[in-house]
Parts: structure tokens; C-alpha cells; sequence
């Protein structure tokens, strides 16, 4: 498997994120505790997502906030490509 860039990476656990906040508005609207709990398990997925790939591809090191910036904060290479 293709490890996803970290720019797709952000992208898509902010998706997930979104999506998580959004089923937890619906199921309050309707009254619906299941979409709430479908919501934890959506941004838990989200988090774990971050965790497993928003790392530095050189020293693999977990780079949090650093994971739109240019250089990684630990080793300094460029995270760009
Ligand atoms: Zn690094």
C-alpha cells in the first residue's frame, strides 16, 4: 500500500473530524444517542489515523502541529514530496 503524503493525511482526518462534529449535531437534533456514539468512534478513528501516519517519513517520528509545516521539528528535513 501507498503511505498517503502527510498533506493527505490532514486533509482527510480534518474530513473526519467535521464529520464526527456534524453526527453529533444530528444525533442531538434527532434525539439520536447512536449517532453520537457512531461520531466518538468516527473522530477515534480520526486520532488514530494522525497517530499512524502523521509521522516524519525520514525519522518517523510523530509530528503533531509540525505536520503542515515545511521541516520536520525533529531531524529538520524537508517534509515536502
Ligand atoms: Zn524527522
Amino acid at each position: 500500500m501507498k503511505k498517503p503524503s502527510l498533506k493527505h493525511v490532514l486533509t482527510i482526518s480534518w474530513i473526519l473530524f467535521v464529520l464526527g462534529i456534524l453526527l453529533i449535531l444530528f444525533g442531538y437534533w434527532f434525539r439520536a444517542f447512536w449517532l453520537i456514539i457512531a461520531a466518538l468512534f468516527v473522530m477515534l478513528a480520526a486520532i488514530i489515523f494522525l497517530a499512524v501516519f502523521n509521522r516524519c517519513p525520514h525519522c518517523g517520528r510523530f509530528l503533531g502541529h509540525a505536520g503542515g509545516a515545511s521541516f520536520c521539528p525533529h531531524c529538520g528535513r524537508p517534509l515536502k514530496g
